[in-house]
């Protein structure tokens, strides 16, 4: 086992971190090293069609002109690398086989329209709707039928029905029945990517992460993923915590997509790394508004408890 308190940031190259993102990355460094652990920084790029090319060398730059360090990563590597999901493959595939080895995944050939039909169903969580497990049960001759319409499958883990609990840092104990909520869920997509779910579980695994802190949008991710730690005899991470998204001027979730949300816009503006965070500290109630910090300075007495959204 790999000791001690090991914290990520795992941001997707789809664009320039936008202010956010920034703070989510700002957060998932003090959690780690307010304690002295080690920060990782990992890229999720699996789902190749919405990376942009350039993006994740913007995204360590933006990361480093701030302060945040990392002690293993793309660039530096490190033991438990690669630190760039496209090159995690066969660790993937490894564990999909175990996983369909033990009998808990199974092809699914639900096409596009009939999933939506299903999300189109009234008791939809907003979620997704629950996927009723309609390929569970198939027949092999039912399957060789699909195959030979030249359908795709995807493979599906069978979700487990009693609840899991955890409790997250900010938003407290939490106690799910994946079975319930999402139903079997994808692992492996007709198209060959690895689904999010199954990559995130094995790095985080594999690279001893024992602190995950991300967006409260994948808050509703986390059972399945235990689920995953669990079925996949891992020992889970130790805290979680969702933090709150920021949100736009007009109160809308940023995106990676609004370029002017990013840093370059306010390093055009001549800002410095100790005002940026003092904006971003600010918009979380770590820090009064309108003053420049160091980082030293937030690392002193910081306690994630202490994150307010706006
Ligand atoms: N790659 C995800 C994102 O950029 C984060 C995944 C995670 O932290 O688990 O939103």
């Amino acid at each position: 086992m790999i000791g001690g308190v090991r914290g990520r940031y795992a941001p997707s190259p789809t664009g320039a971190l936008h202010l956010g993102n920034l703070r989510t990355a700002l957060l998932a460094w003090l959690v780690a090293r307010h304690v002295g652990g080690a920060f990782i920084l990992r890229i999720e790029d699996l789902d190749l069609p919405r990376v942009r090319p350039g993006a994740a060398a913007g995204i360590l730059a933006d990361l480093r002109w701030l302060g945040l360090d990392w002690d293993e990563g793309p660039d530096i590597g490190g033991l438990y690398g690669p630190y760039t999901q496209s090159a995690r493959q066969d660790l993937y595939r490894a564990a999909l086989a175990r996983l369909r080895a033990e009998g808990q995944l199974y092809p699914c050939y639900c096409t596009r329209a009939e999933l939506a039909r299903i999300a189109s169903a009234p008791q939809a969580g907003e979620d997704g709707p629950r996927y009723p497990g309609t390929c569970r049960t198939l027949t092999k001759r039912q399957r060789h039928q699909y195959e030979a319409q030249g359908r795709r499958p995807a493979l599906r883990f069978r979700a487990p029905s009693p609840p899991l609990s955890f409790t997250d840092a900010l938003a407290g104990p939490q106690r799910e029945s994946v079975a319930e909520r999402c139903g079997d869920f994808v692992v492996l997509r007709s198209d060959g990517i690895v689904s999010y779910q199954l990559a995130v579980v094995v790095d985080d695994a594999l690279m001893g992460v024992t602190q995950v802190v991300r967006g409260a949008d994948l808050l509703s991710s986390t059972a399945r993923q235990l689920a995953l730690f669990d079925a996949l005899g891992y020992q889970r991470p130790t805290e979680y915590a969702h933090v709150p998204l920021l949100l736009d001027d007009s109160g809308v979730r940023m995106a990676k997509r609004d370029a002017s949300a990013g840093l370059a816009t306010l390093r055009a503006q001549g800002m410095t790394p100790a005002q940026v965070l003092g904006i971003l500290a600010s918009s979380c109630g770590l820090w009064p508004p309108g003053e420049p910090v160091s980082l030293t300075d937030l690392l002193a007495d910081f306690d994630i408890k202490r994150v307010r959204s706006q």
